[in-house]
């Protein structure tokens, strides 16, 4: 909250982080990060992909002091990676760390980063059990307002990680549909025979037939 009393929106917070979602700010991805913030748990100098920029930005934004990048939390060089195509072993470990989706493959087939994409969080690094990723410097970055990462980059990288979360979470949504399902269809069986043991009703058959005079 600022000095006034007007409530900042997540959504001024958000439009300042670059949404790499690299989790280099301690936190999940740019939403946890932004939430925490305006809740007032932690500070503005904490999102190196969004630089001075984007530190500044957030202390005006906020109210807050402006503080100084602090121990090895600092902005860096862009960078990009890239699969080595004679190393990967198809093992699709890679795809479910990148969090914008920018690795494309399927399980027992050559890998390779869609490098329009890739925001170079460098997450997919780790679990490659052959350490065939590269690291590139972006050499054509474009500007926006951040010193080197446009608003339309952040907004498809926003996207393709809320798409993402989302498709992790469908199985999740599916087997609650699924249970709520079979829950009323278990409560209409139940209201079935609670109504035939008390009217001696015996279902719509037999209405059928009176009804016919058999
Ligand atoms: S870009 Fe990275 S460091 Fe900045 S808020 Fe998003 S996840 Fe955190
Ligand atoms: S390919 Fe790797 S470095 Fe690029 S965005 Fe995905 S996880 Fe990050
Ligand atoms: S984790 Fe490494 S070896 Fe496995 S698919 Fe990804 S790039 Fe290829």
């Amino acid at each position: 909250m600022t000095s006034s009393t007007r409530p900042v929106p997540l959504a001024a917070v958000m439009a300042l982080l670059p949404q790499t979602q690299c989790r280099l700010c301690g936190f999940d991805g740019c939403r946890p990060y932004a939430e925490t913030l305006l809740a007032g748990g932690t500070d503005i100098n904490r999102c190196p992909p969004g630089g001075d920029v984007t530190r500044l930005a957030l202390a005006a934004l906020l109210g807050r002091e402006a503080h100084a990048w602090e121990g090895e939390r600092r902005p860096a060089p862009r960078v990009l990676v890239a699969i080595d195509p004679r190393a990967c072993i198809g093992c699709a470990r890679c795809l479910p760390a990148c969090p914008v989706d920018a690795i494309v493959g399927a399980p027992g087939l050559l890998h390779a980063v869609v490098a329009t994409e890739c925001t170079g969080c460098l997450l997919c690094l780790a679990p490659c059990p052959v350490d065939c990723f590269a690291i590139h410097t972006h050499k054509d970055p474009p500007h926006g307002p951040w010193p080197d990462r446009s608003q339309e980059e952040a907004r498809r990288a926003r996207l393709r990680a809320y798409r993402k979360s989302r498709r992790a979470r469908a199985p999740q949504r599916r087997s609650s549909v699924h249970a709520d399902r079979e829950r009323k269809r278990r409560e209409i069986r139940e209201a079935l025979e609670q109504a035939r043991r008390e009217r001696g009703w015996q279902g719509p058959t037999r209405d059928r037939r009176i009804a016919r005079g058999e």
